[in-house]
């Protein structure tokens, strides 16, 4: 089966189809670095990854970008309060680039820990400022810019197409509005570029055209998108609630300067919840990957845990459901160990079943139960090792490299051994038998390996 996804702009499932043959172009919104990811956040990158990966076993090529955003993005979506970084560092005493710093880099490691591969790409906001500033040229010489006391905003009433992907409408939410416009003409307009206000209020600010300010947060990603992948490419993905207004906008500034959609897909993933609710950065009361790790739970537990629900339905998380997880990773690492050295060729019919669930727009709760189906196939071990390898290329839950902890074995048992050895030796082989069952009574299973005996606890 050839490679279907949901295509949240067109709502329906079509043919993945590369714009250049043997490529795809892959942008994913990235964290915004003022406080640590929560595992909500992570989940939508363990979705990313996942599709990357799924591209990857079709065999194409993947540039993944992915963005950092460490400047512009505000407390409110209409385009007002503080910057989130620049709060940040008010309420820490830190400076805001420190603070970008800190939790870029604690959001890479939990990518590490989550085996999450590294974007081809990383790409920093405030690292493009020029990128931005000829964007927003190009927009205003195009029309679609006007100024207010606080910025230079995008006049989205210029646009027919606007919200088509979120299937805005326009009438009902203009005649509902209660909310402050400011100087805004439209409550779909948006910032492109805000000034910075009194003197020394701000750490990071820039020269423009339009004086010293910021850009906007949507401007970032079609202008990094842009930059790194051209002004169309195959696909855009991100958490659900960036559909309503920061992809929204992306397409705007996107169809405004170049006439396309930025993405020939765009793919959203649904939210993780908690029955608390302890789901928000900004209320900085949320789990962290790190909490989960210092309370004994191995992160590719949360791996196998978001596996086991489809990208595009809500994940309710709960204490019972990770340790549910990581008790069948225990179980899956421990069944793939068991198999030996893997084979030289993965078995084809196999992978065929694996690749229809995959590509059947990333169905990996699917997938999972055709690896586990394949466990207890009769297969030869060898050739079931190398096709869980291959299926793991995809489920990321890093088999291969996994051992069994060394287990202490009891020294009656190791007794056991070298008297079943010398038994052996002797051609004594009830004996032998008799002592090594002795030793599964007592809970060990001896095995003869071609590096001699070995005693694992019966589980
Ligand atoms: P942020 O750092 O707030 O810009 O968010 C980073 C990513 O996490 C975005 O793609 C969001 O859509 C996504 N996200 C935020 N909350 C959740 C959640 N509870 N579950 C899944 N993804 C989320
Ligand atoms: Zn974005």
């Amino acid at each position: 089966m050839t490679l279907h996804l949901y295509d949240t702009y067109e709502r329906s499932l079509r043919p993945f189809e590369p714009i250049q043959a043997g490529m795809a172009g892959l942008y994913a919104c990235g964290p915004t670095v003022y406080d640590y990811a929560h595992i909500g956040n992570l989940r939508t990158y363990l979705f990313v990854d996942g599709l990357r990966r799924v591209l990857e076993f079709n065999g194409l090529q993947v540039r993944h970008v992915m963005n950092i955003t460490d400047v512009g993005h505000l407390t409110s979506d209409a385009d007002s309060g503080d910057d989130k970084v620049e709060a940040k560092s008010a309420r820490s005493g830190k400076s805001a680039w420190d603070i970008a710093a800190e939790f870029t880099a604690a959001f890479e490691s939990d990518l590490r820990q989550l085996n999450i591969l590294p974007p081809t790409v990383w790409c920093r906001a405030t690292g493009h400022i020029a990128e931005q500033i000829a964007f927003i040229r190009d927009l205003e010489g195009k029309g679609y810019t006007y100024r207010t006391a606080d910025g230079i905003y995008f006049d989205t009433t210029r646009q027919d197409s606007y919200g088509r992907l979120a299937r805005l409408n326009r009438d009902g939410l203009q005649a509902g509005k209660r909310v402050d416009l400011g100087d805004k003409r439209d409550i779909c307009d948006f910032a492109l570029w805000k000034f910075s206000g009194l003197p020394g209020q701000r750490q990071m600010e820039w020269d423009s055209p339009w004086g010293l300010g910021f850009p906007g947060w949507h401007i970032e990603c079609s202008a990094m998108a842009e930059k790194h992948l051209g002004a169309y490419f195959d696909i855009h993905c991100g958490g659900e609630d960036h559909v309503a207004v920061h992809h929204s906008n992306e397409i705007a500034q996107t169809e405004a300067r170049h006439g396309t959609r930025l993405a020939n897909f765009w793919l959203h993933g649904a939210f993780l919840k908690t029955q608390d609710a302890k789901m928000s950065k900004s209320s900085g009361d949320f789990l962290r990957l790190q909490s989960l790790v210092g309370q004994g739970v191995d992160p590719l537990a949360y791996r196998y845990l978001c596996l086991g629900a489809h990208y595009r339905s809500s994940l309710n998380f709960s204490d019972q459901a990770l340790l549910a997880a990581a008790s069948g990773l225990a179980r899956l690492r421990a069944s793939v160990h068991g198999l030996g050295e893997a084979g030289d060729e993965p078995d084809a019919a196999w992978l065929a079943r694996f690749a229809a669930q995959i590509n059947d727009d990333l169905n990996f709760p699917r997938a999972l139960a055709v690896a586990w189906e394949l466990l207890k196939s009769a297969l030869p071990d060898g050739v079931k090792k190398a096709t869980m390898l291959r299926f793991d290329t995809a489920l990321g839950l890093d088999l291969l490299n996994w051992q069994p902890l060394a287990v202490a074995v009891p020294q009656q048992v190791l007794a056991w051994m070298e008297e079943r050895a010398i038994a052996r030796a002797q051609r004594r082989w009830s004996d032998a038998d008799g002592l090594r069952a002795q030793a599964r009574e007592a809970g060990y299973e001896i095995e003869d390996t071609p590096q001699g005996q070995q005693a694992r606890p019966i589980s």
